[in-house]
């Protein structure tokens, strides 16, 4: 007689099990998947920003070592000119030395080789002036386009260390953040019945996130079609019937997760 009783008490448990859960302890479920949904996007981000940081920093380096190249080629150029003005200045002595020499040389010989000296100083001025000239038009196009570069460089830099300085404010307050979340998801837990908290639980270890979902709705010509939002597999009309008639939650056959239909969705 004990048994039998103890076994009915069984059935009827087990019946109530599996016809899922109420309204109000599934609103509590969606309270605490609501904070494990932060806890678990704040845990992510956490793992994700060391890379995303260290990836701005590479950036910042590279403009910065771009506008350093930009300067340095810049730098060469302008040294080419301040050498090359100086050969200019060693010719242009030497066409003065061999004119004053042409005054007292002595010898024809003497005065065909000044001349001939003379000849290829102004040759060589020549050229050099040449050469000046193409590297101080080549400098002044550079500078021109660096200009407008730098600026633009700069700006990329700027923000770039924008960004970086949010992701580290942000990677400071996050630890604080997911404590207070833990905290949170302590009290929501703590109110929802155990064996619904531990259903919760089974299925978030076993299937992650999310372990409620809502089903999705989809009318294809006047010919509604229900499917779980948690793996996207299609829900008999019989379950979503026995969720409206009941009032209470199902699982989904595919993945096992709570199911629920929202009634202003119907
Ligand atoms: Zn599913």
């Amino acid at each position: 007689m004990i048994f039998s009783t103890i076994f009915s008490y069984y059935l009827t448990l087990k019946r109530r099990k599996k016809l899922g859960f109420d309204n109000e302890t599934l609103n509590k479920i969606l309270e605490l998947q609501e904070v494990d949904r932060v806890l678990f996007s704040f845990k992510a981000k956490l793992k994700k920003l060391p890379d995303e940081m260290e990836e701005r920093k590479k950036k910042i380096k590279e403009i910065e070592e771009k506008i350093k190249t930009e300067e340095e080629e810049i730098k060469v150029i302008e040294k080419e000119i301040k050498s090359l003005t100086l050969d200019l200045e060693e010719e242009e002595e030497k066409i003065k030395k061999f004119s004053k020499d042409l005054m007292n040389v002595k010898t024809n010989e003497e005065y065909r080789a000044c001349l001939k000296e003379i000849e290829f100083a102004k040759k060589r001025k020549n050229e050099i002036e040449e050469e000046i000239l193409e590297r101080m038009e080549k400098l002044e196009e550079k500078k021109k386009i660096f200009k407008e570069q730098k600026g633009k460089l700069e700006e990329e830099i700027k923000k770039e260390k924008k960004v970086l300085e949010d992701l580290e404010r942000e990677i400071k307050e996050i630890p604080q953040k997911i404590k207070e979340a833990e905290d949170l998801r302590k009290r929501r837990a703590y109110v929802i019945p155990a064996h619904a908290l531990e259903e919760y639980e089974r299925i978030l270890n076993g299937r992650g996130f999310p372990v409620a979902c809502e089903i999705e709705i989809s009318d294809e010509k006047g010919e509604k079609k229900f499917f779980c939002s948690g793996c996207h597999s299609q829900i008999p009309f019989l379950t979503v019937d026995e969720i409206i008639k009941t009032e209470k939650t199902a699982r989904c056959h595919n993945c096992g997760r709570i199911i629920f239909v929202k009634k202003d969705k119907l």
